[in-house]
């Protein structure tokens, strides 16, 4: 059975300090909550191992927002997937609109990104989702697929099964407009049912499908509700604990 999950995105925020304050915070409110769901938060890399040793006996687990499309060597600036993994981080977030944008992440480094992620026994969460131009031409299913096929669908039924896949529409990311429950379902039924062609039905039915773009706690309950959306990625509310909890809650 797949897993229900709310990750957070940390995105470019906090400074370590911060970050361990807000961890601290969340792993409070958790102690003595029992959440129906997986939690993940995800963190800049100079977070991941404090977080991680400081979350290690609680329910939440660590992603990190990114990761090298090379193995190791001389790429100044770069983490690897290895040193992710040795953080204690157990997922990573791979290909989400912000990298596609502004650091022109393609479909071919983020397929070597996944493959590395994977090596390094990283659980990718693979971001996908069209921008509101592509949205208006009514090209979203045509975008999601291209995103699938050019970076995810080269692997094994296998290494797929461990994938988490985030629905993110662009125009709906830190903008306040969400896709509406309907709009989500019908892209995340859609993106279930490529799985499924690729892979067969149990992959795909075991396959978590995240939506991000705005989802706060006045509109979790409503997207979650959905037989096809899993939960969310979730990038400003994940900010503060008591917004994220309210997510949390909505399972
Ligand atoms: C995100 O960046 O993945 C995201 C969904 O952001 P926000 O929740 O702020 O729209």
């Amino acid at each position: 059975m797949r897993k229900n999950i709310v990750a957070g995105n940390w995105k470019m925020n906090k400074t370590l300090q911060e970050g361990v304050a807000l961890a601290t915070d969340l792993k409070n409110l958790l102690a003595d909550a029992k959440p129906n769901c997986e939690v993940i938060i995800g963190t800049p890399f100079i977070h991941l191992a404090t977080v991680a040793e400081l979350v290690k006996d609680s329910c939440i687990k660590v992603s990190a927002e990114n990761c090298a499309d090379k193995e190791s060597g001389a790429y100044t600036g770069e983490v690897s997937a290895a040193m992710v993994a040795s953080t204690g981080a157990e997922y990573c977030i791979i290909g989400h609109s912000e990298r596609r944008a502004y650091y022109h992440e393609d479909y071919d480094i983020l397929r070597e990104k996944v493959q590395l992620a994977l090596a390094h026994g990283l659980k990718p969460i693979f971001c996908i989702g069209e921008v509101k131009e592509e949205r208006e031409a009514g090209k979203q299913n045509e975008v999601v697929k291209a995103q699938l096929e050019g970076s995810l669908f080269n692997l094994s039924a296998e290494d797929f099964g461990k994938i988490v896949l985030a629905y993110e529409p662009v125009w709906a990311i830190g903008t306040g407009l969400t896709a509406t429950p309907e709009q989500a379902q019908e892209i995340h039924a859609y993106i279930r049912g490529l799985v499924a062609e690729k892979y067969g039905q149990a992959v795909a039915d075991d396959c978590s499908i995240l939506y991000g773009g705005s989802c706060k706690g006045s509109n979790a309950k409503g997207l979650f509700a959905n037989p096809d959306i899993d939960g969310g990625l979730i990038g400003g509310a994940s900010l503060k604990a008591a917004d994220f909890k309210e997510i949390i809650d909505a399972f």
